[in-house]
């Protein structure tokens, strides 16, 4: 059978802090990014689902790809580039409890995607074999304005044929010349999406206002039939049947308390998977949205973006 969503993003290593050996930091090595996140946990669910990047040649990037082989999903659209290794980053713990992030991404890979001919026929190639595509604010913060449109462009054609566009608005500030570049280049992706997964507090870092109201005025102004809003513990909001410059339909899915919250990592991407694995299987909003949080509030309960395998699925159908 084919496959089901092709999702387009970069894929770092990632260290975490992991304890203290002979008066020196121990880290944890593990492979996470946005939108692979949302991968692996939608192939986990049963979605067939396929990851569009560009890794290194480097024993890390041949280990990552069989990490994604192993979790069922689809790696041919994956370049993998001579003498290159990927982004990485590394995660510290601050006292109070908050996590920082310092990035070595500059060289990676993935944000040279597009940018050449062969990149850019990859995609479209790809794009004739599936009926929806997964980007998100990461995707389109790593590339080149060049690389940007063309991905853009390639996404409206496709939309264009009948295939369904996917976006999740991950605002990372750290990747734009200035918030006006982001509010541009965001604007242009609601533009090419039929679906928009976003969260309250990226929006209103990017737009200025995470308000429901402002947020649906400018999805629905975009041409977004499909707007889910995240807003951490607060019930999500989802809005469908764009008509006469309104959703005809809005409600509002409360979040199941989680009691003992470990770390919050990928609670959005996690929560996007259980929404559109609900979806394609023919769930209402409601039930999707509960999904999306039921699958979250067991990856919060862990350390880490990707939850052990064994651990998510006994966990998710518990
Ligand atoms: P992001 O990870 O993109 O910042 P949110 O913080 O809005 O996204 O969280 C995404 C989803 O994760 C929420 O819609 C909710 O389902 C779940 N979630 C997040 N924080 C909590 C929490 N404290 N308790 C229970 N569920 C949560």
């Amino acid at each position: 059978m084919g496959i089901q969503i092709l999702a387009i993003g970069e894929v770092m290593l990632e260290l975490a802090p992991a304890g203290e050996f002979n008066g020196k930091k121990l880290m944890a090595l593990g492979y996470a990014g946005d939108t692979y996140n949302t991968s692996i946990y939608l192939a986990r669910l049963g979605v067939r689902t396929a990851y569009f990047t560009r890794l290194g040649d480097d024993p890390y990037s041949r280990e990552l790809l069989q990490i994604m082989v192993q979790e069922g999903l689809d790696t041919a659209s994956i370049e993998a580039v001579p003498g290159r290794t990927p982004g990485l980053y590394l995660i510290a713990n601050q006292p109070n409890g908050e996590r920082n992030f310092s990035f070595w991404r500059g060289q990676s890979p993935a944000r040279e995607m597009f940018s050449t001919k062969e990149s850019s026929s990859a995609l479209e190639k790809r794009l004739q074999e599936v009926n929806t595509a997964y980007f998100s604010g990461v995707t389109i913060g790593i590339l080149s304005d060049e690389a940007r449109a063309t991905l853009l462009c390639a996404l409206a054609e496709f939309r264009a044929r009948g295939g369904k566009v996917i976006f999740d608005n991950n605002y990372r500030p750290q990747l734009w010349r200035d918030r006006a570049h982001a509010q541009l280049a965001m604007d242009q992706s609601l533009a090419v999406a039929d679906i928009a997964l976003l969260t309250d507090d990226d929006a209103e870092r990017l737009w200025g206002s995470g308000k429901p109201e402002d947020i649906l005025d400018r999805c629905i102004t975009a041409g977004v039939s499909e707007v889910v809003l995240k807003r951490g513990p607060n019930p999500v909001v989802v809005a469908i049947e764009p008509r006469d410059g309104q959703y005809q339909q809005r409600i509002q899915v409360e979040v199941p308390p989680v009691a003992k919250v470990v770390d919050t990592t990928a609670a959005g991407d996690s929560f996007n998977a259980g929404y559109l694995a609900a979806r394609f299987a023919g769930e209402n909003i409601d039930r999707a949205a509960a999904r999306g949080s039921r699958c979250a509030g067991v990856v919060i309960q862990h350390r880490g973006a990707i939850v052990e395998r064994e651990i998510f699925l006994r966990e998710i159908s518990a």
